[in-house]
């Protein structure tokens, strides 16, 4: 491993690849950390070593992940599969485990292109065995060709529909699409359409996939609201209300899904601004037109800056290279600016459909905040919706307080999987708004570090080198 890069990226997935192949393009010397074991991120994953399910199932936006991950081996940039990252300091120390050996290497500028995380669905029982997100399922699909019978997919957004068209490919059968987007929301989302409608093909790509679960004869049920899972210490059974009476359907595996946010664990660590989206309904690092945060040399790409799905991810990425190629003094503004041009240019036609497809897939409050108070919200320690409300009760003021509390958002997870639904509980508890209620303070290590690798760290690991802004 060589300490020392001009540039240090956080992320092989579109982002991460599409930045190191232009970074590198321009000769600086670049790193790339990834924690998984091929270059790829969620949309391409496992793309060089193709499983079971082939590109015939995963399909045409899935291969194409091949020619970037091709450029990317090609680029010269320096990649580290396996390595986690747990740490990027504000002067843009980045602490790294490969292989059970951690470092501190210290990088001219750093773009943390983490991605997104699918969104929590605290339904009742979203925490029996037997229930886990649609992504995960993918995840099983793409990495080992492992899918479950029969399973009944349930939320809003247009990945679930990939997915379900995708265990179909697979000759997976599927009892049943539950679809969770409020009707309310087809209204919200009218006045927005003339500005999708020019990328049809985008919209014509999310049809083809309801047709096609349509034609293999799989109910999808809209309109669906108050989803709840039960069984006897595993899912057997999936409750939901439709037409205004309540329904059961048998389900071994329930699959839920309502979008993806940023996983903003590392900028939020590094303490970059952020700020809550109303449209999404997620927190966001604050950045410029290059991805630039407001910390010095600390860049965001990619749908862990802003979700927009994995071709703005590529573009993101590309801008974010421009703009830390510039901060190192590698380009001056004016030939960053004119190669950006075309590349915004693109990045907005690409983001035309998003305002459309924010309005239409946004989960409607009561799937992200939950009614009932013994829906489990925190799952690493086991802190349920009414247990906030309670501590709310008590004056409790935002959610690190909380924290000392009742201990939610305490866990391994540092709160990636509870902090929205925990702001927005509080934001409804206590009358005020999410971005007045605020966020859980993130420290690192952001991902779980042996404290053996802690102890081993010697000096010359801590690369003091003083390249950058
Ligand atoms: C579960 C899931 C499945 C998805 N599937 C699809 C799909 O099939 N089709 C589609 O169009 N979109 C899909 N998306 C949306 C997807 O986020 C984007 O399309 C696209 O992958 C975003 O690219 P990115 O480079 O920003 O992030 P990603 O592709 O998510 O890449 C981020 C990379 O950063 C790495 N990483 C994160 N944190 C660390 C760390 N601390 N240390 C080391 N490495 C780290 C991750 O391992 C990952 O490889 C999916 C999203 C999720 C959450």
């Amino acid at each position: 491993m060589t300490a020392r890069p001009d540039i240090a990226v956080v992320g092989a997935g579109p982002a991460g690849m599409a930045a190191a192949v232009a970074a590198a393009e321009a000769g600086a010397h670049v790193m790339v950390f990834d924690e998984q074991p091929g270059p790829g991120g969620q949309i391409y994953r496992a793309i060089e070593t193709p499983g079971p399910a082939g590109d015939a199932v995963l399909g045409a936006d899935y291969a194409a992940g091949r020619g970037l991950s091709r450029a990317f081996r090609d680029s010269g940039a320096e990649y580290l599969p396996g390595a986690t990252v747990w740490q990027v300091s504000p002067d843009r120390e980045v602490g790294v485990s490969v292989d059970g050996r951690a470092r501190i290497i210290k990088a001219g500028a750093v773009i943390v292109a983490g991605g997104a995380l699918e969104r929590p669905f605290p339904i009742p029982g979203w925490t029996l065995p037997g229930v886990m997100t649609a992504g995960a399922a993918q995840i099983a699909l793409k990495a080992s060709g492992l899918a479950a019978a029969d399973a009944v997919f349930a939320g809003t957004g247009p990945l679930l529909y990939l997915i379900v068209d995708q265990y179909l490919k697979a000759g997976v059968p599927v009892r049943a699409v539950l679809e969770t987007t409020p009707w309310s929301a087809y209204l919200g989302a009218l006045p927005r359409l003339p500005g999708a409608l020019l990328r049809a093909g985008k919209l014509r790509q999310g049809l083809g996939y309801i047709r096609a679960i349509r034609d293999a004869g799989v109910p999808v049920i809209r309109g669906v609201s108050g989803l709840a899972v039960a069984g006897d210490g595993r899912a057997e059974r999936v409750a939901y209300t439709h037409g205004g009476h309540r329904h059961e359907i048998a389900a071994e595996h329930v699959f839920v899904h309502q979008g993806v946010v940023p996983n903003v664990n590392l900028t939020r660590s590094i303490g970059c601004r952020h700020d809550w989206d109303p449209a999404q309904a997620c927190w966001r690092v604050a950045t410029d037109a290059w991805g630039a945060t407001d910390v010095a040399g600390i860049f965001a790409a990619g749908d862990g800056a802003h979700v927009g799905g994995a071709e703005a991810a590529r573009l993101g990425g590309q801008l974010a290279a421009l703009g830390a190629l510039c901060t190192i003094g590698r380009i001056d503004a004016a030939v960053r600016n004119n190669r950006g041009a075309p590349i915004q240019h693109a990045l907005a036609w690409e983001l035309r459909p998003r305002p459309f497809l924010d309005a239409l897939y946004r989960p409607a409050a009561a799937d992200r905040v939950p009614a009932g108070d013994d829906v489990v919200v925190c799952r690493c320690e086991e802190v349920t919706a009414g247990e906030v409300r309670a501590t709310a009760a008590l004056g409790c003021l935002g959610p690190n307080q909380l924290k000392s509390f009742c201990r939610a958002g305490m866990g391994p997870c540092q709160g990636r999987l509870c902090a929205l639904t925990v702001t927005e509980l509080l934001a409804e508890a206590t009358g005020r708004p999410p971005d007045a209620v605020g966020d859980f303070r993130r420290r690192p290590p952001v991902k779980p570090l042996r404290l053996a690798e802690l102890a081993a760290l010697e000096p010359d690991d801590t690369d003091g080198g003083d390249a950058g802004p």
